[in-house]
């Protein structure tokens, strides 16, 4: 046995050597499917130190009338449409449950099994807290415009000003819930010239709403939504305004990964970006139910020459220390709000 003197091994514990923590994960996909929480902790092993823990909210139906015996698994496989599947903050929950204290430490688990177009959404979010107290961090992700996805979705069809959404943003303040939010900036191939109602929505509901710490999944970006000439410049309207200090960015998803080092020049412009706000945008893969390490991985590795270009303390917060502030205040504001309501 390798004798370490104790001031080493003690250091070697509390040292953090992770690379980033996650602030975008979902555990399972659109058929509820994916790998287990334990098999989650190998993936992350060594490499990732803490990370959101969630389903998908949606669950994609196999119409026989539709695909036959073709059983899609994903949204764009099947025109059947998707439906909210509430059972997954259960089984989240769950599996946080299944984990030893130490492992439990790894994660913030997120609600994310309501509809956010109904006025008794809140209501579910605070009925999971007091089932399953002692869990949850926060919730989402959740979306409202998501092209290829809100359409179809059962029931009347999500919105920016509907007041159920303004519950569950209230609730979430009320609790110290991070809030995770997927809402694309524009819609798929906009006309040139033409200024995004979406983003006008979207401003007004932050602004609504200054009390709850939320993180704006994508940059607001999507597979086809993509960054405008005009993207950053919006997106520094919205971080430059002190009325909107509550709201974050998650550069989460290969797609979006994509999109912004395509060329020395967006990888700058997005460089600069986050150097002027580094409290403000938070590392996240947005990976499903990753099979392995390198797959996981692939976000963070596509972002290196982003990475390369901040400054010091802008990676350094982008990567950990925002998810830290953000989330360790959570978990502190939720367990509070359970102790005083679990019970009553
Ligand atoms: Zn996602």
């Amino acid at each position: 046995m390798l004798l370490v003197p104790l001031a080493t091994r003690a250091q070697t514990q509390t040292t953090d050597t992770s690379l980033f923590y996650d602030s975008h994960f979902h555990l399972t996909n659109y058929v509820q499917e994916g790998i287990t929480v334990q098999q989650f902790i190998q993936v992350m092993k060594g490499k990732v130190g803490r990370s959101t823990l969630f389903g998908i909210p949606l669950q994609q139906e196999w119409s026989y009338g539709n695909t036959g015996d073709f059983a899609p698994t994903y949204y764009l496989a099947s025109d059947a449409p998707l439906y909210y599947y509430s059972f997954t903050d259960a089984y989240i929950a769950m599996a946080y449950r299944s984990l030893s204290k130490d492992d439990q430490k790894l994660f913030d688990p997120m609600i994310t099994g309501f509809n956010p177009a109904d006025m008794y959404a809140a209501d579910h979010i605070k009925r999971v807290l007091k089932v399953f107290p002692g869990v949850f961090s926060g919730i989402g992700e959740f979306t409202i415009h998501k092209e290829f996805v809100s359409s179809k979705v059962a029931g009347e069809v999500a919105s920016l000003t509907n007041p159920a959404l303004d519950r569950i943003l209230d609730f979430a303040g009320e609790a110290g819930l991070v809030v995770l939010l997927h809402n694309d900036i524009n819609m798929p191939y906009p006309k040139p010239g033409q200024e995004p109602y979406l983003l006008k929505q979207i401003a007004s509901l932050f602004r609504r709403h200054p009390k709850t710490t939320i993180i704006w999944a994508h940059c607001g970006l999507g597979r086809v939504v993509q960054p405008v000439k005009d993207q950053l410049k919006m997106l520094d309207v919205v971080l430059s305004d002190p009325a909107l200090k509550h709201v974050h960015i998650d550069i989460s998803w290969d797609e979006v990964a994509k999109y912004i080092v395509s060329s020395p020049e967006t990888i700058s412009a997005t460089a600069a970006v986050i150097n002027k706000y580094p409290d403000r945008f938070l590392m996240g893969t947005d990976e499903v139910a990753p099979a392995t390490q390198e797959k996981y991985l692939k976000v963070y590795y596509m972002y290196e020459p982003l990475l390369k270009q901040l400054t010091a303390e802008a990676k350094k917060k982008l990567l950990k220390d925002n998810y830290a502030r953000l989330f360790d205040n959570a978990r502190q504001e939720v367990r509070k709000w359970e102790a005083a309501h679990v019970g009553n």
